[in-house]
């Protein structure tokens, strides 16, 4: 990326990450075209109007743990907008029940089962019944076990339902049956056989981080920032195209003229075998064009 030799650039996607794409390739002097399929820039950095306030749709806060997105706000020019959260804990509400959760927990998993606040969302059985998580064996967890069925099995029901799920099934947007404790933190399946459950699994990675929330937010929401990246990006000369989702890439045609397909009528994925070989060509090829729809 380099202003002496501008080159000709397609960014997919304007979610965040297309969007500091295309701000930083512009920046460099290149010909940027940002295509998103949906009407709108932002991806999951969207606001929702909820009666009458303007809320976050998806992400409502950034990790302080590397100052990236800080950064990224004050060259954006939106440091006076930066605030910390509410020293107020989270509130789970679900149908019938509305309860905080409780202050010492990694990811909704309990670390100390019987105190108070844990004691008024689980009751005395749900926190005896988390407790024989310490004592039961760990032999068989293996390293694709979910966190639905080891949760369910060492810490119960109630404690999976009302801890865990609300906190994890937010955060990998997935149940819990579907979400491996390796794609949660990586070698968790083996600390939690190697320390003795989970809660002295989450126990030790608690301990690893900085205690409390280490998050940050905007004034007027995260989303803000995608609005902030993409008007930057125009004004350095990128193209952002919305309603336009690219359905396809084409290898360029024999002549090594490149051809421009719109609506194609079998989108082509990456990767699509060679004729001659059979093998994928992938990202072997030098320039490959788009299809997209409706005609760009
Ligand atoms: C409910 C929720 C809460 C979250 N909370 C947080 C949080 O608090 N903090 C945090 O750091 N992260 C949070 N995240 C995660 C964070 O929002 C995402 O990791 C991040 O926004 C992803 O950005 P992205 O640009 O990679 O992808 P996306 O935002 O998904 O953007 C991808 C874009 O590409 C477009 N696209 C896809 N295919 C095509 C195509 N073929 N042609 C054209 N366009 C296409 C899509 O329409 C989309 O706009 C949350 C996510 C969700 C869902």
């Amino acid at each position: 990326m380099n202003s002496e030799s501008p080159k000709r650039w397609v960014v997919i996607g304007g979610g965040i990450a297309g969007l500091l794409a295309a701000r930083r390739l512009a920046a460099a002097g290149h010909d940027v075209t940002l295509l998103e399929a949906d009407g709108e820039l932002g991806g999951r950095l969207r606001h929702i109007e909820v009666a009458g306030h303007t809320l976050d749709a998806g992400a409502e806060s950034f990790a302080t743990r590397g100052d990236a997105v800080q950064t990224l706000c004050e060259e954006l020019g939106l440091a006076d907008a930066i605030v910390s959260p509410t020293a107020a804990p989270a509130w789970v509400i679900s149908p019938g029940r509305a309860y905080p959760l409780p202050a010492t927990g990694w990811l909704g998993i309990p670390l100390r089962p019987f105190a108070r606040d844990v004691r008024r969302v689980l009751g005395w059985w749900g926190s005896l019944r988390a407790c024989l998580d310490l004592a039961l064996p760990t032999r068989g967890i293996g390293d694709d076990a979910t966190v639905g069925e080891v949760a369910s099995a060492r810490l119960g029901k109630r404690a999976t339902e009302r801890l865990l799920a609300p906190v994890m099934s937010g955060v990998y947007s997935r149940p819990l049956d579907d979400l491996p404790l390796d794609a949660i933190a990586p070698g968790l399946a083996a600390d939690v056989r190697a320390r003795g459950g989970l809660i002295r699994a989450a126990r030790s990675r608690r301990s690893l981080g900085t205690p409390g929330a280490a998050v940050r937010g905007l004034v007027g929401g995260v989303a803000t920032l995608a609005k902030a990246a993409a008007a930057e990006a125009e004004e350095r000369g990128a193209t952002l195209r919305t309603g336009v989702e690219v359905t396809g890439l084409q290898p360029p045609v024999a002549d090594g003229v490149s051809r421009r397909t719109t609506a194609p009528s079998t989108p082509t994925r990456w990767p699509w075998p060679s004729p001659d070989t059979g093998r994928p060509l992938s990202w072997r090829l030098p320039r490959p064009t788009l299809a997209t729809s409706p005609s760009w």
